[in-house]
């Protein structure tokens, strides 16, 4: 199923090599197991949610070596899981009620740049100025537990 998409001239090498990379994906799945896609478009039944990292480095699918349909997938910068974060909360109630989910993994990483900065966030001064943007915010979420 290749996309198309309108860019801007900066990333137009880059989604470039994504558009062709995805239709020659999509060739080579089709070959490999025909009816594929037909398949897949009826639904999906996974039975594990993975809450990783955003990282580009640490795909669930091909750390898993997964295939599409194998894994329901929520990842942000850390693979935080707050309670007040209705996103991931949603992914959650969603992954289990509807999709049918029966395993819930929380994968963390090596050298991960969202858990230094959270760390580096618990080890500030609580006192500090609330931070003005989003990932400050985020990574410092991970003080909260410690101020309520
Ligand atoms: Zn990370």
């Amino acid at each position: 199923m290749p996309y198309s998409f309108e860019f801007g001239h900066n990333g137009h090498a880059v989604l470039s090599r994504l558009l062709a990379q995805n239709a020659q994906w999509a060739s080579d799945v089709d070959l490999a197991e025909s009816g594929f896609f037909q398949q897949s478009a009826q639904g999906q039944a996974p039975k594990v949610l993975w809450i990783g990292c955003a990282d580009s480095r640490v795909p669930e699918s091909v750390v898993l070596a997964a295939k599409p349909g194998d894994i329901f997938v929520h990842r942000n910068v850390a693979n935080q899981v707050h309670l007040h974060d209705d996103n991931v909360l949603s992914v959650i109630q969603y992954a289990v009620d509807a999709v049918g989910v029966e395993h819930i993994i929380i994968a963390g990483h090596t050298n991960c740049g969202g858990a230094a900065a959270c760390h580096a966030a618990a080890q500030s001064n609580a006192a500090s100025p609330a931070p003005s943007t989003p990932l400050g915010r985020w990574t410092r979420c991970y003080n909260w537990s410690r101020r309520t």
